[in-house]
Order: C-alpha cells, then sequence, then structure tokens
C-alpha cells in the first residue's frame, strides 16, 4: 500500500519507510501501547522518515488513513515555506471553537490533551489529510486564494472546508512532482 501511495505521489519518494511488526520496534521497548496509547505510524522529519505499524491498524482503510496523516499530513506540512507553514499552523490554533472544526478538535484534545497548542493544529491538518480520497480534486486558484484570504490575510475564520481545500491541494502537488 506504501508502494502504491508512492506510485500516485510521487513526492512520496523523497521519504524513506519503515515497517515494524509493533510499536516498540518504531521508538523502543518502553513505548508499550499501554505506556504510550496506540500508536499507528509516525514521522521524524530530520531523518525524513516514516514509520509504520499495520498491525495497530484496524484495517486496510485505517491504514491508509495513517498514511495520508504521516505523508501528507505531517511531510505535507513540512513542504510549505516556514513561513506559511507558521501562518498555516496560527489560524488553525484559533478554530477551536469553530462548529464545523470542533469535532476534530475534540479528537485532538483527548489524544494529546499535554501537547502545545501548535502541536494540536499540526495533528488538525493531518486529520483533515486522513479524509483527501485519490480522486479528491480542487479549483487550484480557488485554493490560492482562499490561502490568501484565510491564513494569510486573515479576512475571515478559517472553516473546514478551507482546511480540506488546502489538503487536497498539497496531494495535488505531491502527484506532480518527484521533488
Ligand atoms: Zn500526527
Amino acid at each position: 500500500m506504501i508502494r502504491e501511495f508512492c506510485r500516485v505521489y510521487p513526492a512520496a519518494y523523497q521519504l524513506s519507510y519503515i515497517v515494524r511488526a509493533a510499536q516498540e520496534g518504531i521508538f523502543n521497548e518502553a513505548a508499550t501501547i499501554k505506556q504510550t496509547g496506540r500508536i499507528f505510524g509516525a514521522y521524524f522529519s530530520t531523518r525524513r522518515l516514516v514509520a509504520f505499524a499495520p498491525s495497530n491498524s484496524r484495517g486496510v482503510n485505517d491504514f491508509i488513513q495513517t498514511i495520508r496523516h504521516e505523508i501528507l499530513g505531517h511531510f505535507g506540512l513540512n513542504t510549505f515555506k516556514p513561513s506559511e507553514k507558521k501562518a498555516l499552523i496560527a489560524v488553525i490554533s484559533e478554530t477551536r471553537n469553530q462548529p464545523t472544526l470542533c469535532e476534530l478538535w475534540s479528537d485532538v484534545a483527548m489524544c494529546y490533551s499535554h501537547f502545545p497548542e501548535s502541536f494540536k493544529a499540526e495533528e488538525i491538518f493531518c486529520l483533515a489529510c486522513e479524509a483527501v480520497e485519490l480522486n479528491s480534486t480542487v479549483d487550484k486558484i480557488e485554493t490560492q486564494r482562499i490561502f490568501h484570504q484565510v491564513i494569510l490575510a486573515r479576512l475571515r475564520p478559517m472553516e473546514y472546508d478551507d482546511l480540506f481545500a488546502i489538503a487536497v491541494a498539497v496531494a495535488g502537488g505531491f502527484k506532480n512532482r518527484w521533488s
């Protein structure tokens, strides 16, 4: 499935992948499900490495969501210019009370309660990426306008549809490039 994903999104070939039978193999012996909770995958930005523990997934759909989460989400965020990533995370951080986004926020708040707000905002983006299908498309110009108006100029609060459009645009970019 990882290979198939890379075929569709060649930009993902830039990363290395490891698949481990158990999450302890990704981190260390102490990183048991009991200690850290269930971990499906992890992205190590400095090593450009994505690690998966597919046996933790509840099935194929779960696992493809994890692939999207780590690659389109975490790696995708790092393909923005640093200033744009910062602006995006800052805007997402302020969406906690948006009705269209509060469901994602409650998931993140439950899993990552003791993490900083910027970390939670990054997870919100990755959760949106989990829903990006192969055939999800957005209008490129319209998405650029959304990015400009909502993220850079902050003319209005972000809604789920804005976030999803940006996630789909990141995925679209991954389809056409190798580096
Ligand atoms: Zn994540």
